[in-house]
């Protein structure tokens, strides 16, 4: 479902990516871990080319992100063509996002009816639908403002589900909620999995890793330092750098 090949993302001068490779396989979690300033929202945001790759590619669902390939040539998309690519990805982040001048029902209706042009009677079944699934199927006509944030977090959840993505990334969905908070936005994320999205999830939540991820990936200073099976590479990390860190966080 996601390929990278030798990602690279620079900020001007700074390096910011330094070479990623990595899979995530159909129906898989993936989590990633690291410290701040690793890279981990910018890979996120190269997966769904929100940023430019510098160099190497990143495929999702069988698409190279951004570009087309043609005679062994690349050629850039138009911003049209790259806003197709992106539809069948979703995205959740730390800070929710939502629009605040919109119900609940709103929110979750606004893709579907604006971007993708389907007919509003189907997609408020729909959006009601996967309310009931996150559990705010009373919360339709709310606003986000009258929510906790972790009622917020399973709107965005279902906001992002309403466009029937093949892949969702997740950017640290639970670091700004309190903790008693946490645990409902972790198992919306857990029943998703079960069903078999598949996800990215840069989040500090180790348990989580540990009992939803297929794999977990430690990021540090732009490059994929260690990965495997979460039991493992939080069990027994190989690498001074993995142990450090998590010697740190858990
Ligand atoms: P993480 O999510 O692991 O904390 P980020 O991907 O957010 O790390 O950031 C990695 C580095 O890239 C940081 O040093 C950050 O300041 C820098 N960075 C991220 N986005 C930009 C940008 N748009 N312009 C310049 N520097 C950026
Ligand atoms: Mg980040």
């Amino acid at each position: 479902m996601v390929v990278a090949e030798k990602v690279h993302k620079s900020f001007g001068r700074l390096e910011v990516l330094r070479g990623i490779d990595l899979e995530v396989r159909r129906g898989e979690v993936m989590c990633v871990i690291g410290p701040s300033g690793s890279g981990k929202s910018t890979f996120l945001r190269c997966v769904n080319h929100l940023e430019k790759v510098t160099s190497g590619r990143l495929w999702v669902n069988g698409q190279l992100m951004g570009y087309r390939q043609k005679g062994g040539k690349l050629y850039e998309l138009r911003d049209t063509q790259v806003a197709a690519q992106r539809r069948g990805i979703g995205m959740v982040f730390q800070n929710f996002n939502l629009f605040p001048h919109m119900s609940v029902l709103g929110n979750v209706m606004e893709a579907p009816v604006q971007v993708k042009g389907e007919k509003k009677n189907e997609v408020r079944e729909n959006a009601l639908h996967l309310l009931e699934r996150v559990g705010l199927a009373d919360k339709a006509a709310s606003y986000p403002r009258q929510l906790s944030g972790g009622q917020q977090q399973r709107v965005a959840i279902a906001r992002a589900l309403a466009m029937r993505p093949d892949l969702m990334l997740f950017d640290e969905p639970t670091s700004a909620l309190d903790p008693e908070l946490v645990g409902e936005v972790l198992d919306v994320m857990k029943d998703l999995a079960e069903e078999g999205m598949t996800m990215i999830v840069v989040t500090h939540e180790m348990g989580f890793a540990r009992e939803v991820g297929d794999s977990l990936v430690f990021m540090d200073g732009g490059v994929v330092v260690e990965s495997g099976a979460p039991r493992d590479v939080l069990g027994s990390p190989r690498h001074e750098r993995t142990q450090a860190f998590l010697s740190k966080v858990l």
